[in-house]
């Protein structure tokens, strides 16, 4: 018997033209991810199998039960052959391990020649369950354990730990989009939600030195490592805001401020992601959640660009964002209370409504075209790479 992991990857079954190159991202996406593990991961019709050494089992696991693209996990028993009498043995092996009350026994056999029909099989081994561990009884409706049996061509399956994956698809295989990425609770879950989709990302921040301080930066790039942990690297490009900010401040009307940096993050954002090849711009804007998200203020903004603007949590609560963050382990970096360039400069009564005619009006004052040429000429670029301990995360 051989103890294996099996990967179900049901939505993308429905990718029938595609299915191929999807496939091939997921396996790469676990081999990455999996790099430090001796493991070998081969195909059989809808499914993935894994191995592994008994001692890393559990941390390959948890690998696999973060990775996009997998939508469900069973660990289970590899049985060398397909005899009812191999099967019944490696049965009795595993049941000295298990410890339960009640059960039930669910059969399916992909392979229909089979002697004995999927019902016949449940039955014969639940005799035998019976036999050996006594004081267990058989419930169909709600047993403490269920033990899964598949009878495939070559081999046979016992499993009994069954884990929902994360679902959606690998990640790489939707192209790139570039996250604005900024300090606070809201991007990295957009982020997230964005990798979830299979986009693979690259990040924007934009940073105001001497306003805005390192460890603001460094925040940033702390939260761009924990979203690597669910694809790959990533690329984080680094813009200096403060002189377009300064300039903006000093000539624009105060109730604009924000509403015309935010044009100026949007401009500088496009570029960069044109010439990184990236088709979408992704952030955490939220309707409603503070003055430039509001429907007028979103609008006047996006006006700025072509390229299309997904905002994952665009129709989230915050408590909602909140619970996200948490469980991709995000929030605590981000609510440590460093500033970020947009709370340094915020007037205080920022437009809930802009009109665009003043912003074309006001933005007349000030040589954004050279200050925006400039700012992406003196971008930094900062790959993070994912932690290689994955399991200090779970
Ligand atoms: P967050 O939305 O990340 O929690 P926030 O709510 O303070 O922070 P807002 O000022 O509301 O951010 O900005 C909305 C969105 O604009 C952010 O979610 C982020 O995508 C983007 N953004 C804001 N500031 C920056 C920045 N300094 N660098 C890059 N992107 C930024
Ligand atoms: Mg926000």
């Amino acid at each position: 018997m051989k103890k294996i992991i099996l990967i179900k990857y049901a939505e993308l079954n429905t990718k029938k033209a595609n299915i191929g190159m999807f496939l091939k991202q997921l396996k790469m996406n676990l081999l990455n991810r999996l790099k430090k593990y001796e493991i070998t991961l081969n195909f059989d019709k809808g499914r993935m199998f894994l191995e592994t050494k008994e001692e890393d089992f559990s941390s390959v696991l948890e690998i696999v039960r973060h990775t996009f693209g997998i939508h469900e996990i069973v660990v289970g028993y590899e049985i060398s052959d397909t005899r009812i009498e191999t099967i019944t043995n490696s049965l009795i092996q595993l049941l000295s391990s298990l410890s339960f009350k009640t059960f039930k026994i669910e059969t399916k056999r992909s392979d229909k020649s089979y002697a004995l029909k999927s019902l016949e099989i449940s039955k014969a081994l639940g005799g035998i369950v019976l036999k050996n561990k006594t004081n267990t009884k058989v419930d169909v409706h709600n047993p403490e354990l269920t033990i899964y049996v598949e009878v495939r061509q070559k081999f046979a399956y016992i499993y009994t730990e069954v884990y929902k994956g994360i679902g959606g698809y690998p990640v790489g295989t939707l192209g790139k989009g570039l996250l604005m990425l900024s300090g606070g609770i809201d991007s990295p879950v957009a982020g997230y939600l964005t990798m979830k989709r299979g986009v693979k990302l690259e990040a924007i921040y934009f940073e105001s030195p001497p306003h805005t301080s390192e460890e603001a930066k460094n925040k940033v790039l702390s939260l761009s490592k924990i979203l690597s942990e669910y694809g790959s690297e990533i690329k984080v490009h680094i813009i200096s805001f403060t002189k377009i900010q300064e300039e903006i401040y000093k000539n624009i009307p105060h109730e604009y401020l924000i509403t015309i940096m935010r044009r100026m993050m949007y401009r500088i954002a496009a570029k960069i992601a044109y010439h990184s090849r990236c088709k979408i711009l992704v952030n955490g804007e939220s309707i409603g959640q503070v003055a430039s998200q509001t429907l007028s203020s979103m609008s006047v903004i996006n006006e700025v660009v072509k390229i299309p603007v997904i905002r994952p949590v665009a129709c989230f609560d915050k408590l909602e964002i909140i619970d996200i963050a948490k469980k991709i382990r995000t929030y605590e970096t981000s609510i440590l209370p460093y500033e970020d360039c947009c709370t340094i400069f915020v007037p205080e009564h920022p437009i809930i409504n802009p009109e665009l005619e003043k912003c074309l009006e006001y933005e007349k004052l000030i040589p954004y075209e050279d200050l925006i040429k400039e700012a992406v000429l003196n971008e930094t670029i900062i790959t993070t790479h994912k932690k290689n301990e994955f399991e200090e995360l779970l």
